[in-house]
């Protein structure tokens, strides 16, 4: 087994704690992906930026991407194999290792209002950058300004075509749906939602509608679902492997091929993980349940390799 894992919130806890990203009591380490069988885990750096209003984001990123850089660092003074991914060659090679990473940012307040920046953090390994939290930013509206009807900016647009351009991946998660469709509309490489869940069967704004969900399919994007108990359920104590087997099983029907669904747990981000998945362990039987409905063909695709395929068209 192969995971690839479009978002966790690992980083915050290693930064906040001063805890290991090898071996840790977190929701997510190296060790336990290893012995899963290996993956490629997204690390985002998570900036809240609603706390700063609005600047200030640039300096508490590079603190976060210094901790990142001093791990990986680490883990290969260790002599552990971990690739950090930043090139479509990476890409090509994530499966010759024993695990992987790749540099995510979670806000794009991150970049304090400055392209200059966004090329800086690109440099320094950023690979994909969620537009927004759910709060307002100056590149858009998130999912909780449920009434200003905004959508992408002037500079929003202009910071999707550099990402475009530099070949990060525009990631939608949490950003409020007339961005949503500016985004769709203006990006001129495929998207990504890493860890959004579909609202047909559990309407929370941070879930995507059906017609989202048809979209990112005919933009060759990809879907992480999550493992939120919010957004997998109405009451989050419902939630288990079975509501994630539904959340897939929903967005394969509607768009009727399995090329464009992976994963995005957000470990080490969610207060009420499914009572049966309790970190990134529990992908086992996650995957030992999906298999009793799904071929090896589809199992492989929305494991690993859907996620492999974008970051090979996008980096
Ligand atoms: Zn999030």
């Amino acid at each position: 087994m192969f995971i690839c894992d479009c978002h966790c919130d690992t980083l915050t806890e290693l930064y906040k704690k001063g805890t290991s990203i090898y071996a840790n009591d977190q929701h997510f380490d190296i060790q336990r992906l290893i012995e899963l069988g290996g993956g490629l885990q997204f690390c985002a750096i998570y900036v809240p930026t609603q706390e700063f209003r609005y600047y200030g984001g640039l300096r508490y990123t590079l603190q976060y991407l210094d901790k990142y850089l001093q791990e990986v660092k680490k883990l290969h003074a260790d002599g552990i194999d971990v690739l950090q991914v930043r090139t479509k060659e990476d890409v090509a090679d994530v499966l010759n290792h024993k695990a992987a990473t790749l540099l995510a940012i979670e806000e794009g307040g991150a970049i304090d209002g400055s392209l200059e920046a966004l090329r800086c953090l690109y440099e320094l390994g950023v690979r994909a950058m969620t537009l927004t939290w759910s709060n307002r930013n100056d590149i858009a509206d998130g999912v909780n300004e449920e009434k200003s009807g905004g959508g992408l900016t002037v500079f929003g647009r202009q910071v999707v075509a550099e990402m475009n351009k530099l070949g990060m991946l525009v990631d939608v998660s949490h950003i409020a749906p007339a961005g949503f469709w500016d985004v769709i509309e203006a990006s001129t490489k495929p998207i990504i939602a890493t860890h959004s869940n579909a609202k047909a069967l559990c309407p929370h704004p941070r879930n995507l509608d059906d017609q989202q969900i048809k979209a990112i399919n005919e933009n060759d994007g990809l879907i992480g679902i999550t493992f939120a108990g919010q957004f997998l359920e109405n009451d989050y104590n419902d939630a288990c492997i079975e509501s994630v087997y539904r959340h897939i099983d929903h967005m394969l029907n509607l768009i009727g091929n399995d090329d464009h669904i992976g994963f995005g747990s957000d470990f080490d981000g969610i207060s009420h993980p499914p009572y049966n998945i309790q970190g990134v362990q529990d992908y086992k039987p996650l995957v030992d349940f999906l298999a009793t409905k799904y071929s090896d063909s589809t199992i492989a695709k929305i494991t690993h390799q859907n996620v492999l395929s974008l970051l090979g068209k996008v980096l």
